[in-house]
């Protein structure tokens, strides 16, 4: 798969072409074309869910230096900061901790006590957002696990897409597996994963505002439960589709 002009140059347009190029192409080519073209100035984001986990185990199989960070709210469960350790240890990478200055101590006294429960979007903006702004300005892109069926908001994302929020490209190579086609892949190269995910959680995030789901529930259920939200905004569908 080769793209003759330089990516940043694509129209929208010209960018669905080439994510239309891409579709069915497996993950480990879209990963080696976006770090042919984006090297340096691409990283990866992962929050060490069962996608991110593949994704460290698919680069470590390409042997190229890529940064991949994720983004620490100091509200991680112990078993997501063990996972993290695992990973480190089984590819021999080095994860980037992204933070917000602000300690929790410091963000009850300014917002009040658990601004999470009162204001999730403003703790998600704290915790999350501003620090991913902070990582992703000077990046031309950015690497994510997201896939289609994860949640209707991620229902029209595309292989490779223009990222409006943070101005700069988005690849998300594993945007249209199935959740069994997740499991098959870490289950085939035994890729280390989070253990609350055989304990009722699908998807895992901060401790206070992650549950575990019932059968039948959409697999973010368990996040922001009681709450009118679904994304903590880093993946919005800002490009209209
Ligand atoms: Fe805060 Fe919850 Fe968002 Fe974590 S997921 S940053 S605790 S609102």
């Amino acid at each position: 798969m080769s793209v003759a002009v330089s990516i940043d140059e694509l129209s929208d347009e010209e960018l669905d072409t080439v994510a239309v190029e891409f579709a069915g192409t497996a993950p480990e080519e879209v990963l080696a074309w976006a770090l042919d073209t984006f090297s340096p100035d691409i990283a990866m984001a992962t929050g060490f869910g069962l996608e991110g986990c593949a994704l460290v185990s698919m680069i470590a199989g390409l042997q190229r230096p890529v940064r991949i960070f994720y983004l620490d709210t100091d509200l991680l469960f112990p078993e997501t900061y063990a996972l993290r350790d695992a990973l480190e240890s089984r590819y021999g990478v080095r994860f980037e901790r992204r933070a917000t200055n602000l300690s929790l101590t410091e963000q009850a006294l300014r917002y009040g006590d658990k601004l999470w429960e009162r204001n999730p979007d403003e703790c998600c903006r704290l915790r999350k957002i501003e620090p991913l702004r902070q990582m992703l300005s000077g990046l031309r892109a950015w690497i994510t696990g997201i896939r289609r069926q994860q949640t209707s908001t991620r229902a029209a994302a595309r292989v490779i897409e223009r990222d409006p929020q943070f101005d700069l490209v988005k690849i998300n190579p594993l945007v249209s597996w199935t959740k069994q086609d997740i499991w098959r892949y870490v289950r085939d190269h035994e890729v280390p994963f989070n253990p609350l995910l055989n304990q009722g959680y699908e998807s895992i995030g901060c401790v206070p505002c992650t549950t575990p789901i019932s059968i039948g529930e959409d697999s973010r259920a368990g996040r922001w439960r009681g709450q009118n939200k679904v994304e903590c905004g880093i993946h919005l569908q800002g490009n209209g589709r």
